[in-house]
């Protein structure tokens, strides 16, 4: 069992050049990984896989599926999770990157030898009851089908507005309803815990990477409470990214790229 690589919010878009590179750098160099979870918002923006994938596209997604498959040729498993901005990207985007693209929310993944619960983290942020309305409609099949098969060049206006009003939005919103809700966090760690023995969440969304200690409360077990663990992934910029690794030793942050090659035992 080789290192697995956790990385989130890439944010990867044509406009940010040198972000693209890094990424690009660390996905070359990860074939000494067993595995790669993307934790979502890999791209900044995604209207579907026929328009991210269109040869002269704006987006960069067909470089970035041919790197992910690359690496997945190296015999690397690429993991995709959906985050707020990449909602869309589907199944034609996982063949071209040769990536498993879990639909789920969460997923619980043994990573250096625990149950570690995975998510983008959007989930959350349920003080924003705006965006969680927002999020319920935006994942309804029914509304992704109708939208997917609107013209590209409606689609992008349609992005455009929801991109202006969520940047509207967020700038009248208090700081702290933009970030998770620690009880939301207590609540499924619980449930994590007492189903699967999780005292580990790994998550992005928020751009405030950081390890939170978090004392969950067992009911009448002896000690009453537990020692769990909320490790925040960084976003990206153009010198990349903070990333996690988690191997034999366990789970340590690691820069992307400038960290990679990577440890790797066994
Ligand atoms: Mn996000």
């Amino acid at each position: 069992m080789g290192a697995t690589l956790l990385i989130a919010d890439l944010h990867l878009d044509a406009s940010r050049p040198d972000t693209l590179r890094a990424a690009l750098d660390t996905f070359a160099a990860a074939g000494a990984c067993s595995a790669l979870w993307i934790l979502g918002d890999l791209f900044e923006a995604w209207i579907g896989d026929d328009a991210g994938l269109a040869d002269g596209a704006a987006s960069p997604g067909r470089s970035v599926a041919n790197a992910l498959a690359r690496l997945a040729d190296t015999g690397t498993a690429v993991h995709l999770m959906h985050g707020n901005r990449d909602f869309l990207l589907g199944e034609a985007f996982a063949r071209a990157a040769k990536a498993t693209l879990h639909r789920e929310d969460e997923r619980i993944v043994t990573l250096g030898g625990e149950p570690v619960l995975l998510m983008h983290g959007d989930t959350l942020c349920t003080g924003d009851a705006e965006y969680q309305r927002m999020r319920h409609q935006l994942r309804d099949p029914d509304w992704q089908a109708h939208f997917l098969a609107l013209p590209i060049e409606e689609r992008l206006a349609a992005a455009r507005q929801l991109r202006a009003a969520s940047r509207d939005a967020g700038s009248r919103k208090p700081l702290d309803i933009m970030d998770v809700s620690a009880a939301a966090v207590s609540a499924r760690l619980q449930a994590c815990h007492e189903a699967h023995g999780t005292t580990t969440l790994v998550h992005g969304h928020t751009h405030r990477p950081a390890a939170h200690g978090i004392a969950l409360a067992c009911e009448g077990a002896e000690p009453a409470t537990v020692a769990a663990r909320r490790l925040v992934l960084g976003d990206w910029h153009a010198d990349g990214g903070e990333a996690l690794i988690a191997d034999a030793e366990g789970l340590r942050p690691v820069r992307c790229p400038a960290g990679i090659p990577l440890p790797c035992r066994g």
